[in-house]
C-alpha cells in the first residue's frame, strides 16, 4: 500500500462521512456507540473474571469474592440490555443507510441541467457506479462499514491496550530472567506483535485490491447480463423477441460470458490463508510473552488470563482496524467514482427575474441568430435560426425527421441554451429569468413522451392531490372522456402494471390524450405539442383538430408536424430544412411559391385528397 493512496483514499472517505450523515443522520453515532460498547462487554467481562481468579488462587476471602462476583453481574447486567438497545439502533440506522443509497444519486440527477444530464459521460458514469454497487456492496455502503470497522478495530485496541499495559510495566521478581524488566524486550516483543498482526490485513488487502481489479472485468460481464436479462424482461420486447427468435442471443451470452472460475479468483485463496496463518503467529507470540513473565512471577494467574485475552483482542482489533484501512483503499476508486458523479456541475446560467404574469398574455418569443450543437457531437444541430411569434397565435414548425424541429423546441423550454445567438421573452434573454419561472411557461406533450405508472389523475395534475374536476374538464378536451367513463375507478385508476394487477394498459393514442390532458392540466400560456396526432388513428387525428380551437383556447400553440395537412389553421408556418429555417409564412402564401414547403405539401397532397 503506497502511503499517497491510503492518504487520497482517507480523503475520499473523510468526503463520504457528511454524505452518510446527510442521507442517514444518526448512523456514525450509532455506530460509534455501538462499537465502543461492544468493546466494554467481552473486556469488562475480562477483567472482571481475572480478578475473581485472583481471589480464588490466593487468600480465597469470602467478602472480597462475593464483591467481585457482585460487581461482575452487576456491570455485565447493565452494558448488556444497554447494547441490546444500541445494536437494534444501530441496526436500524444500517438498513435505513441502505435504502439511502440510491437517493444519493436519483437526487443528484435529478438536480441536474438537462442538458448536462444528456451528456454521453454523465450517462456512462451512472452506468459504472450502479454497475460497482451490483457488483460488490461499495462505494458508500462500503464507506459506512469501513468506518463501523475502524470504530470496532479501534475501540478493541484501546481496551486491550487498558488491559494489558500493567503486563509491560509489572516486574519480575526472579532474577535468571531479568532481561523480562528491560523496556527493550517489551519493545521487541511489541515490533513482533505488531509485525504478525499487521501482515495478515496486508495479505487481505492484496484480495481486495484484487477484487478491485476484477471488478472492472466484472462490470462488463455484469453489463452483457444486464442487457439480456432485461431482453428477457422486458414486455415491450417479446414479441421482437419471439418473432426473431432472439433468444438464441440469450442463451448464447448465458454459455460464453460465465465469468467467475478458478482463474478469475487466482490467488485469493492462498493469500486468505497466509492472513490466517499470521493471526496463529501473532497469537502464539502473546501465549510465549505472558507465560514468560508469570513463570518469572511477574504476576498471578488471573491476570495471565487478562493479558492473554486481552492480548488476543489486541491483536484481532489490529487486524480489524488494518482490514477496515484495506477496505478503505480498495473502495477508494468506487467512492471517486461516486465523487466524480456527484461533482459534476451545472452550466446553465439561472437568472432571477420571475417571468411576468400577464392577465394579456402578451407574450413574445424571438429567436435572434439562434445556433447549437449538441453536447456530444461537433454538427451544428440549428444553424442561424431567426424566429419571432406572440400570444394568441399558432406557429406550424414542419420539416422532414432530422431536420431541427425538436432541438427548436428543446432550446425554447430551456433544456438547453444555445450555442450562439440569443432566445428573447418580451424581450429579455431567457436566461435572465428564474428557471423555475420560466419553464412554466410552458407546456409541452414531446413526440416520446412519458406517463408514468401513477393513478390517472396523478399523471395529469403531475402531483398527487388535485383539482378533480379541472383534471376531468381537461381529460375530455384532450379526448379521453368517453374512455375514463367506462374507468370503475375513475381517475384513480392506476395505469400501467408496475404496482400491481390492477393497473391499466393504454394504446398509443389513449397514452397521448392523457399527455395532451396533462399539458393542458398545466395551463401555461404556451402550449407546445411535437407531433401531436403521431400515434393517433385518423379519426382520432380528426377529432383533436376538430376540437383544437377549444383545447389551446387564448394560449400560444407551437404545433411540430411533419404532416402538413396539421398546418392549415395555423397562423403561421416556419419551414425547418437541415437544421435552418427555409421559410416562413401562411399555408396560403408558401404552397403558391416554390420551396420546401411546396415540395413537402406536393408529396404528401396524394394522402391528403
Ligand atoms: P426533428 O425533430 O426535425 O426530427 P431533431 O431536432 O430531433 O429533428 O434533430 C436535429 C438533428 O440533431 C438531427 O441531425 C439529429 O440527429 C440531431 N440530434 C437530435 N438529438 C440529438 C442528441 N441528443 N445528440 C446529438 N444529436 C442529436
Amino acid at each position: 500500500m503506497k502511503l499517497s493512496e491510503i492518504k487520497e483514499a482517507l480523503k475520499l472517505h473523510a468526503r463520504a462521512i457528511p454524505v452518510i450523515r446527510k442521507y442517514q443522520p444518526g448512523y456514525i453515532a450509532s455506530s460509534f456507540i455501538n462499537n465502543g460498547l461492544n468493546a466494554a462487554l467481552p473486556y469488562s467481562a475480562i477483567y472482571f473474571s481475572a480478578r475473581i481468579i485472583d481471589v480464588l488462587s490466593t487468600d480465597r476471602e469470602p467478602k472480597s469474592l462475593l464483591f467481585w462476583v457482585i460487581l461482575t453481574v452487576c456491570t455485565e447486567a447493565v452494558l448488556g440490555v444497554v447494547s441490546i438497545f444500541v445494536r437494534r439502533w444501530r441496526t436500524l440506522h444500517e438498513y435505513m443507510l441502505y435504502e439511502q443509497d440510491f437517493p444519493i444519486y436519483t437526487h443528484k440527477a435529478l438536480s441536474m441541467d438537462f442538458c448536462v444530464f444528456d451528456r454521453r459521460e454523465t450517462a456512462d458514469l451512472l452506468t459504472q457506479i450502479d454497475q460497482n454497487r451490483e457488483f460488490v456492496a461499495c462505494s458508500f455502503i462500503r464507506a459506512s462499514m469501513a468506518t463501523d470497522g475502524l470504530f470496532r478495530g479501534a475501540f478493541r485496541i484501546l481496551g486491550a491496550l487498558i488491559l494489558s499495559v500493567s503486563l509491560f510495566t509489572l516486574p519480575v521478581e526472579n532474577t535468571s530472567a531479568g532481561f523480562l524488566n528491560s523496556p527493550l524486550t517489551a519493545i521487541v516483543f511489541v515490533a513482533l506483535l505488531a509485525l504478525s498482526a499487521a501482515m495478515g490485513p496486508v495479505f487481505i488487502g492484496k484480495i481486495n485490491s484484487y477484487y478491485t481489479g476484477i471488478a472492472e472485468r466484472g462490470k462488463m460481464a455484469n453489463r452483457v447480463w444486464d442487457f439480456f436479462l432485461e431482453l428477457s424482461r422486458d414486455q415491450s420486447k417479446q414479441m421482437d423477441v419471439r418473432t426473431y427468435g432472439q433468444e438464441k442471443f440469450v442463451h448464447h451470452y448465458e454459455r460464453s460470458t460465465r465469468f467467475f472460475n478458478a482463474e478469475v479468483l487466482g490467488p485469493m485463496g492462498w493469500l486468505g490463508g497466509f492472513a490466517k496463518g499470521c493471526g496463529t503467529v501473532s497469537t502464539g507470540l502473546i501465549y510465549l510473552f505472558v507465560c514468560l513473565k508469570a513463570w518469572a512471577g511477574a504476576f498471578g494467574i488471573g491476570a495471565v488470563t487478562q493479558y492473554i485475552s486481552a492480548i488476543a483482542a489486541l491483536s484481532s482489533g489490529v487486524n480489524e482496524f488494518l482490514e477496515a484501512v484495506g477496505d478503505i483503499r480498495s473502495n477508494a476508486a468506487f467512492l471517486r467514482k461516486s465523487f466524480e458523479f456527484l461533482d459534476i456541475p451545472n452550466v446553465m446560467y439561472r437568472g432571477t427575474i420571475p417571468t411576468e404574469k400577464r392577465m394579456d398574455r402578451e407574450y413574445e418569443i424571438e429567436f435572434r441568430d439562434v445556433s447549437f450543437k449538441y453536447p456530444s457531437s461537433d454538427i451544428w444541430a440549428l444553424r442561424h435560426v431567426n424566429v419571432k411569434f406572440r400570444v394568441g397565435k399558432r406557429l406550424a414548425v414542419v420539416g422532414e425527421n432530422g431536420s431541427g424541429k425538436t432541438t427548436f423546441i428543446k432550446l425554447l423550454c430551456r433544456l438547453y441554451d444555445p450555442t450562439e445567438g440569443q432566445i428573447l421573452l418580451n424581450g429579455i434573454d431567457v436566461r435572465k429569468y428564474d428557471y423555475r419561472d420560466y419553464l412554466n411557461v410552458f407546456s409541452v406533450v414531446f413526440q416520446d413522451f412519458q406517463l408514468i405508472s401513477q393513478p390517472l389523475g396523478a399523471n395529469v395534475a403531475g402531483s398527487a392531490e388535485y383539482d378533480a374536476a379541472r383534471v376531468t374538464k381537461c381529460l375530455s378536451d384532450a379526448g379521453f372522456g368517453e374512455r375514463l367513463a367506462t374507468l370503475p375507478r375513475g381517475l384513480d385508476t392506476m395505469l400501467y402494471s408496475d404496482f400491481g394487477e390492477e393497473g391499466i394498459n393504454l394504446s398509443g393514442g389513449e397514452a397521448q390524450k392523457i399527455a395532451i390532458a396533462r399539458a393542458l392540466y398545466k395551463n401555461a400560456p404556451f402550449i407546445i405539442l411535437d407531433e401531436p396526432t403521431a400515434a393517433l388513428d385518423p379519426i382520432a387525428e380528426a377529432e383533436i383538430y376538430s376540437r383544437f380551437n377549444s383545447i389551446v383556447d387564448d394560449k400560444t400553440a407551437i404545433f411540430i408536424s411533419h404532416r402538413l395537412s396539421s398546418c392549415r389553421f395555423c397562423d403561421g408556418i416556419v419551414v425547418f430544412d437541415r437544421g435552418s429555417v427555409c421559410q416562413q409564412g401562411t399555408h396560403e402564401e408558401l404552397v403558391s411559391k416554390p420551396g420546401k414547403y411546396a415540395e413537402l405539401w406536393s408529396a404528401q397532397a396524394q394522402y391528403y385528397v
